[in-house]
């Protein structure tokens, strides 16, 4: 029987495990009780699937309006490509800058970043190992700062509430996008980062 050190994630304590048990048989930590992992259980298949579904979300998130604003004589939706639009035309380059930056381009790198780093792994290559360590570090690190529409959308909504004269209310979109950050978040927190060093230890 082989042994391995592995590290508790409730309580922190490093233990001895085995690392030829059956699958079914769960090694527990024997200062907290807390099931023990090696690795990330089923690490490719759950950050692929959680991928995928960030995927499907993203398309509805910038299809659908975001906010919906009603006033006196009419009523109007935007999705975050109109309000980039609509900031960046009244002179707010700033504000549309940082909206595009955090709603568009961020989503759209972590689930590129994502794909490239499940595929390398997949195929197993050892190509810059520590550029793709830190690609990953950079991925986990950057999630919630793409939350920043669903802020504003949240401020502007509590705000402006000034009842029949003008209102702001979250469209369907926010939804959307909302789950694209949350599955994003995910899915970068499923993806084992020691799958990158296998192919280095193996050489
Ligand atoms: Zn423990």
């Amino acid at each position: 029987m082989s042994n391995v050190l592995c590290l508790c994630h409730v309580c922190r304590l490093t233990s001895d495990a085995p690392t030829d048990l059956a699958d079914d048989v769960k090694v527990l930590c024997p200062r907290c009780g807390a099931a023990l992992h090696e690795r990330k259980p089923d690490s490719l298949q759950r950050t692929w699937a959680l991928l995928i579904a960030s995927i499907v979300f993203y398309i509805p998130a910038n299809l659908l309006p975001i906010t919906k604003t009603s006033y006196i004589g009419g009523e109007q939706s935007d999705t975050i490509m109109s309000g980039v639009i609509y900031f960046a035309h009244t002179g707010a380059w700033h504000i549309a800058l940082i909206i595009f930056v955090a709603s568009v381009i961020v989503p759209i790198a972590k689930i590129i970043i994502l794909i490239y780093l499940l595929v390398s792994v997949h195929r197993a290559s050892a190509h810059r190992l520590v550029d793709r360590t830190r690609l990953y570090r950079i991925t986990h690190s950057i999630g919630r700062w793409s939350m920043v529409d669903i802020f504003v959308v949240a401020v502007l909504v509590a705000l402006v509430q000034l009842g029949p004269i003008a209102g702001i209310e979250a469209g369907p979109g926010a939804i959307y996008f909302g789950g694209v950050v949350v599955f994003t978040m995910f899915a970068a927190e499923a993806f084992d980062p020691r799958l990158i060093w296998d192919r280095w230890e193996k050489a």
